[in-house]
């Protein structure tokens, strides 16, 4: 359920444009973005038709889309377009918006492990991988899922049991407000 309302709908392109600075209307639908995403395959909409969702403003399409949670935010298509459109930044935009405006995700396993990833970065100033596979695990009702794998990579130094934590901890809390206020109507 969304709460966009038909003005919203209508200035959707502008929208995207004031948040990402990327102007989806230069799109000439070329095809070179989809033909080097690397994830196009899984994604419900390809990626030079999430621009030319935007350009038509349907915004309920584009965010209700598998395509903005499985993006890996790689660049290949922003690297490949002619027209120079940071694809890639929009995608995030598209991410941060579903969320705002309330849309059912698509990818609720995405939405979830991106939830958690950032509450432990928030935390600590960083990852911290073994509270992220634990919460996740838990989350998503597969407890022992690669736990078989946890006590190897202890033994290896890659996984801490307690994390740690970086010294100017208020700056990444500044980071989290900052990105607050962006979204901010
Ligand atoms: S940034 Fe996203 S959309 Fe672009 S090529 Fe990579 S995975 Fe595909
Ligand atoms: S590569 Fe650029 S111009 Fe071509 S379809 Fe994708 S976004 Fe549009």
């Amino acid at each position: 359920m969304s709460f966009l309302n038909s003005e919203e709908i209508h200035s959707f392109r502008n929208r995207i444009l004031s948040l990402s600075g990327e102007d989806a209307s230069r799109c000439t639908q070329c095809g070179k973005c989809s033909g080097g995403c690397p994830i196009s395959p899984e994604m419900d909409q390809q990626p030079n038709q999430v621009l030319r969702m935007i350009q038509i403003n349907d915004p309920r399409t584009v965010l209700s889309s598998s395509t903005i949670w499985l993006c890996a935010s790689c660049r290949t298509c922003s690297v490949r377009c002619p027209e120079e459109i940071e694809i890639a930044k929009i995608m995030d935009v598209l991410r941060k918006l579903a969320v705002q405006e309330k849309f059912s995700p698509a990818e609720k396993q995405v939405v979830k492990f991106n939830e958690i990833f950032l509450d432990t970065v928030r935390k600590r100033g960083r990852v911290h991988e073994l509270e992220l596979m634990i919460r996740y695990n838990l989350a998503i009702r597969r407890p022992f899922k690669d736990a078989h794998l946890g006590p190897s990579m202890l033994a290896r130094g890659k996984l801490s049991i307690l994390g740690q934590k970086v010294k100017k901890l208020s700056q990444v809390g500044e980071i989290f407000q900052k990105s607050k206020r962006f979204f901010k109507p």
